[in-house]
């Protein structure tokens, strides 16, 4: 038990890389051996992963499993690692950094993260970053900062946020009360937390459910979990003109579709709005876990010495991978090429929409944040996929989701869908089998 452990361990350590084949090989032989111990008993069981699939190592899109499989990674450990496994520039900031310093609270400055803030404002409408370790976090900070600032103001009153259903913000308390999603919420918020929904999209509902006490809107620009989904430009500029005329704070989840995702450095620069709040985390750390939340400087006045804080948020080793994120997102021809390569994988996918309606009904998305909506259950194709050694992950409304990292190669774009296309063909055939079978 206790060598099973161990060698677990070493896996996921600090000096496991991909030529350290004698530690991540040790982890399957021991797993092989203790075939009637459940290695996961000792985690809660709020994730059910393949037991069967156990990787050690990951290059660029790819990732190699214990026994030396390889898969391609089209999911980015969820829109996380948006410059692959292992990426040389960012394995050495991770390094170099680590020799020096790695964590100093906010006692103290941190010049890493006073730069990292420098460059994200730079870049987009806020004025200032308070740094958070997760997307959940984010929200949060975004969310208090929303009811501190009529609060600071002396309007206590406006307290409530409105929300769009499909949303996610993240398992905190806060975050799953602005999302509203019973099947998140049900058993842990037992009272009104001061969140209204309304139906994703519609504006006159938006604009109903606005009263004396609300104090902002919270929406993702490009819904992620609640199936791949942009607003319009027109519910973007009503949004924001509603916000405007009732002195109401408008923050963007962009947790998922920031950082480049889209085919831009924030998704909302697609539309000619600004938010006055928010939320990054994902991509931003490129899997060194960070989370951001920007601000503009109304809203962040409001947050004074001691209103919010976080122990590890910002720490230098996290600043100085993002720092290398944002080196990688501004190099000239970057953002260009992911939408470059998104328009390239959605046209692929339109494809074989076309090929088999039986199976697949429309692709959406922007960039390399992509969904497909399936006829058939998106979970079977989804592992039928994973046995085919492509990973991509589901969302909302029978969509798959395709999140490759934003400098996946062409030909990997192509495999993918090859692949994508041979499950497709097999499992019309299996179909095809099963129909003429009960005919018979
Ligand atoms: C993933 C996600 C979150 C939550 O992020 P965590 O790091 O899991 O807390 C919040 N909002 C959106 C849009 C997300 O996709």
């Amino acid at each position: 038990m206790n060598s099973f452990k161990d060698s677990c361990n070493a896996v996921s350590g600090p000096n496991s890389t991909a030529e350290d084949s004698s530690v991540s090989g040790g982890c399957s032989t021991q797993a092989a051996d203790e075939t009637h111990v459940n290695p996961r008993n000792a985690l809660w069981p709020t994730y059910a992963p393949p037991m069967e699939i156990v990787f050690s190592h990951g290059r660029g899109s790819e990732l190699f499993t214990t026994d030396g499989t390889v898969y391609l990674d089209f999911i980015s450990g969820i829109a996380v690692t948006g410059f692959g496994h292992a990426h040389p520039r960012l394995v050495n900031a991770l390094h170099d950094q680590s020799k020096h310093l790695w964590h100093l609270s906010n006692l103290f400055r941190v010049p890493e993260a006073e730069r990292l803030a420098k460059r994200l404002v730079d870049n987009c409408f806020g004025d200032r970053v308070f740094f958070t370790n997760s997307g959940a976090e984010s929200c949060e900070a975004g969310l208090k900062a929303i009811r501190g600032y009529h609060a600071f103001k002396g309007n206590a009153e406006r307290y409530r946020i409105i929300s769009m259903s499909g949303a996610f913000h993240g398992r905190t308390l806060g975050a799953i009360s602005a999302a509203g999603n019973p099947s998140h919420t049900k058993g842990f918020i037992p009272f009104d937390y001061g969140f209204d929904q309304v139906p994703w999209g519609d504006l006159p509902a938006l604009e109903a459910a606005i009263s004396e006490e609300t104090a902002g809107i919270v929406l993702e620009p490009v819904q992620g979990e609640g199936g791949v989904r942009p607003v319009s430009e027109a519910f973007m500029h009503g949004v924001r003109n509603l916000c405007d005329h009732h002195g109401i704070l408008l923050m963007f989840d962009e947790v998922q579709c920031g950082m480049g995702r889209t085919g831009k450095m924030f998704a909302h620069q697609h539309y000619d709005v600004t938010p006055d709040v928010m939320a990054l985390a994902k991509g931003i750390g490129g899997g060194f876990p960070l989370g951001a939340c920007v601000a503009t400087e109304a809203v962040a006045s409001a947050m004074g010495i001691g209103t919010h804080g976080s122990t590890y948020g910002g720490n230098p080793l996290a600043a100085a991978v993002a720092n290398t994120i944002m080196d990688l997102l501004l190099e000239e021809d970057c953002l260009s090429e992911v939408q470059r390569k998104g328009e390239l994988l959605q046209k692929l996918l339109q494809g074989l929409v076309r090929k088999f309606p039986n199976q697949l009904k429309a692709v959406s998305g922007k960039g390399l944040m992509i969904g497909v909506e399936c006829v058939i259950p998106n979970t079977d194709l989804l592992k039928l996929l994973r046995d085919h050694h492509l990973l991509v992950g589901k969302a909302g409304g029978n969509m798959l989701r395709f999140l490759p990292p934003l400098n996946v190669s062409d030909e990997h774009l192509q495999q993918a869908c090859d692949i994508f296309e041979s499950v497709l063909e097999a499992n019309g055939e299996a179909l095809a089998k099963a129909t003429s079978a009960q005919i018979v």
